[in-house]
């Protein structure tokens, strides 16, 4: 998992640590998720998290929602392969017990966790482990007194992200992180770009409610893609009505899109048109599959025709381009052999599996 070349000039933060990822500062932006079995279902929920994990994902989050959630929790956390962040909405005490069990980061939505002396008793204990707190806003669950006074856009998550920081901070507390998501793009953007301005805390970024798998990620895309253009950002959730093994692929293409972080392999591919010489969309479509393993950043071109094909594979670590003769094989830019249609895609896999290796 390599850092690739960006011109994105990153706002300075503080930096936290959950679970030994570092967050902040110019640490590498991380990817989250979610998950979504029932917590208590210990199999099913570290089942989840190990195909999370597998591609990719760095922190994950569970719902802490009820006393069954919270008994799994001590034998949850000792047995993930990932830092586990615990979210917690209306219940202070089952922060409490989220903490003594262990978990390497807590998330409290100020809209639905109100109380000052609840939120300053769980601060007092997440500070004496050192456990982060992620102040995570949310405008569909805004605290209605502020929800009446601004509305429920961006001035309203940014006032509520500000009080729940201040009650933290009374407490000596600082290992803040704060989100402030909705499911309307602009809205989002401007509540981040204006909290940017007053707190060094790093963010979280997500657009929440996304959406279905398509819709959800085009919005995901383009609200954390903004801000993150922007330089404000340093972990991410797309949220999808998805599996939650999707939302860290997207992550990672929006990641990649951007060049602040490439893992795994990224098939550059021509749409096609009346001069493809060979089946590009299956071909692109069966690589993406066969190689979703692959850690390693590389790059592979699969074009239609010689019209931009050469350029596009020599500038890839693969690439296959069809001509009139056959698919023009190349490796690190350069012409390796000229195969035929059906053998196009074992070729390629090979080649990525060699390239893994190395
Ligand atoms: Fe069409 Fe060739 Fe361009 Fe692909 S690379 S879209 S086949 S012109």
């Amino acid at each position: 998992m390599a850092k690739s070349k960006s011109i994105i000039q990153r706002r300075k933060t503080k930096v936290i640590e959950i679970g030994g990822v570092k967050i902040g500062g110019d640490n590498p932006i991380v990817v989250q998720s979610m998950t979504n079995t029932i917590t208590s279902n210990l199999k099913a929920t570290l089942a989840q998290i190990r195909r999370l994990k597998k591609v990719g994902c760095e922190l994950v989050r569970v719902a802490v929602n009820d006393k069954d959630a919270l008994l799994a929790l001590k034998e949850l956390v000792k047995r993930s392969p990932l830092p586990v962040i615990a979210d917690i909405q209306f219940d202070w005490k089952l922060a409490v017990g989220a903490i003594e069990a262990g978990v390497a980061g807590l998330r409290l939505n100020p809209g639905n966790l109100r109380k000052k002396e609840h939120i300053k008793t769980v601060a007092k204990l997440a500070f004496e482990r050192k456990i982060p707190i992620r102040v995570g806003v949310n405008a569909g669950s805004l605290d209605k007194e502020l929800a009446r006074k601004y509305g429920t856009g961006a001035k309203a998550m940014v006032e509520s992200a500000l009080r729940e920081i201040k009650l933290l901070e009374d407490e000596g507390f600082d290992l803040i992180k704060v989100s402030l998501k909705s499911s309307d793009v602009s809205q989002t953007v401007l509540a981040y770009e204006m909290l940017a301005e007053k707190v060094e805390y790093p963010f979280h970024l997500g657009i929440t409610e996304a959406g279905t798998i398509l819709r959800g990620s085009v919005i995901s895309a383009l609200g954390i893609g903004i801000l993150l253009w922007k330089g404000i950002g340093d972990t991410i959730r797309v949220s999808l009505s998805a599996p939650p093994e999707e939302e860290i692929r997207v992550a990672w293409m929006i990641l990649s899109g951007l060049g602040l972080r490439q893992r795994g392999v990224r098939v550059i591919a021509c749409p096609t048109c009346a001069r493809a010489e060979f089946d590009v969309i299956k071909t692109a479509q069966k690589l993406e599959q066969a190689l979703a393993d692959i850690e390693k950043p590389l790059t592979i071109a699969v074009m239609g025709c010689i019209v931009n094909g050469p350029g596009e594979a020599r500038l890839s670590d693969i690439g296959a381009v069809g001509t009139p003769k056959g698919i023009q094989i190349y490796l690190k830019g350069k012409k390796l052999s000229l195969v035929k249609q059906k053998e196009a895609l074992s070729t390629l896999i090979n080649l990525a599996r060699k390239l893994e290796s190395k």
